[in-house]
């Protein structure tokens, strides 16, 4: 780990502990926390300098591929693994060496863990009796919680009675029963169905109104849930946080490739800048001078620098090659998806193959040619990553490597 230099931000944060909770401080606070496990040559480094700021009543998401560090930054903040550098604050207090129980954070994850032999209510009463809540609220905050996520009748079940979605929203109230102002969920609707996946995403953002003063920080693999819940996502990879932003910017102007490919399976195609005017810039790809968005950067755009021209599939039209505008271009495989067709093509001019999704279904021929029309503006500019390889788009964004 390169963080010689880096000392903990834990001496300062204990000061300001001891003195003031400030309201402006925010709810959620990474302060460059590094994690390891292991030791000597078994290490591994689950987390790198890793610094992020929730408000309070907003929702972030850390999303990146399996193994990124997504559940262990999760469990640093809740208490089940230890940082080995770096400090957690929540409302200004330093906790990094509070056991979880003292945090006062709901947390459910994937695999719901509910206690098997205890019926709903007990299940969600349990982290209550274990926050010394006075036993005679314990039923009217059990009840609360359950009504919360539309559970109230079911407390007298087994878990075993209850469907996967069901399980996880008792997962849910019993993480919600202790009132959290910070609640941290991993991959929540990861063991679902797509179908339940789809109505329990819709319950968790009526979930986010109800409780509008809670932070929260929820895991993911899928770009999709990250879109529909989060006011900023947290791009993670190897270890580290790479991007973060409204989760509006990074799907318009992606700051990186990686971003660009992991938010929507996209067409990352090297090309020269030739002239940016404004927001406009030409480029050059393969053969062909293309227009392109070119969003601010530090610096601005070099005159023939090298950038990545960001081409979203669904914008790429697939048609005859004798239409106005069209290149030629060979099938090369086709993926029916039910609303669209994932077409790869070979186009005369690039040394990249194009990803287009076309409506419906098509029927293509591999082999065939076909007129390949690209939007414009092709699509947007992305400023290369020195020192890191273009990588290409994964065919379904949010699937783990
Ligand atoms: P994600 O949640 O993004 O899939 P994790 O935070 O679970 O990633 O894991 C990050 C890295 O740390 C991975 O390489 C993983 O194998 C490793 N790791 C996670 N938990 C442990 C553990 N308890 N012991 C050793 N290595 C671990
Ligand atoms: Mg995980």
């Amino acid at each position: 780990m390169s963080d010689g230099d880096t000392q903990p931000g834990s001496a300062i944060a204990t000061d300001a502990a001891e003195t003031a909770t400030t309201a402006a401080e925010p709810a959620i606070v990474f302060d460059r926390v590094g994690v390891s496990y292991g030791r000597g040559r078994k290490t591994t480094v689950a987390l790198t300098d890793f610094t992020l700021r929730v408000a309070a009543g907003e929702t972030v998401a850390l999303l990146g591929p399996s193994g990124s560090g997504k559940s262990t930054a999760l469990k640093a903040l809740a208490g089940f693994v230890r940082p080995t550098s770096g400090a957690v604050r929540l409302a200004g207090r330093d906790v990094t060496g509070l056991s979880p129980a003292k945090r006062g954070i709901g947390v459910v994850v994937q695999s719901y863990a509910l206690f098997p032999h205890m019926r709903v209510h007990d299940n969600v009463a349990f982290g209550l009796q274990a926050h010394r809540v006075p036993r005679k609220e314990i039923g009217g905050r059990v009840a609360e919680a359950l009504a919360m996520v539309g559970m109230a009748a079911y407390a007298e079940r087994l878990p075993r009675e209850l469907s996967g979605g069901q399980q996880q929203r008792v997962a849910i109230a019993r993480a919600l029963a202790i009132r959290p102002k910070v609640l941290l969920l991993d991959e929540p609707l990861a063991a679902l169905d797509a179908q339940l996946r789809q109505s329990m995403l819709g319950e968790l953002q009526e979930l986010r109104k109800a409780l509008p003063d809670t932070a929260m920080l929820y895991v993911t693999h899928d770009q999709a849930e990250a879109l529909a819940l989060a006011d900023r996502i947290a791009v993670m990879r190897d270890a580290r946080l790479v991007d973060i932003d409204t989760a509006e910017n990074l799907w318009q102007r992606p700051p990186s490739d990686f971003t660009a490919a992991f938010l929507g399976g996209v067409n990352l195609l090297p090309c020269t800048v030739n002239r940016v005017s404004g927001t406009a810039a030409l480029v050059t790809v393969g053969t062909f001078t293309l227009r392109a968005e070119a969003p601010d950067i530090p610096g601005g755009w070099g005159m023939d620098a090298p950038g990545v021209l960001c081409v979203r599939p669904h914008t790429v039209r697939v048609g005859a090659t004798s239409e106005r505008n069209a290149v030629r271009g060979i099938v090369v495989s086709t993926v029916w998806r039910g609303a669209s067709t994932r077409l790869r093509l070979k186009v005369d001019g690039l040394r990249d193959e194009i990803t287009a999704d076309v409506p419906g279904r098509l029927d293509t021929a591999v082999g065939a040619i076909a007129g390949v029309r690209f939007p414009d503006p092709a699509g947007v500019l992305i400023p290369p990553i020195i020192g890191a390889a273009v990588t290409s788009a994964p065919d379904e964004p949010g699937i783990p490597k």
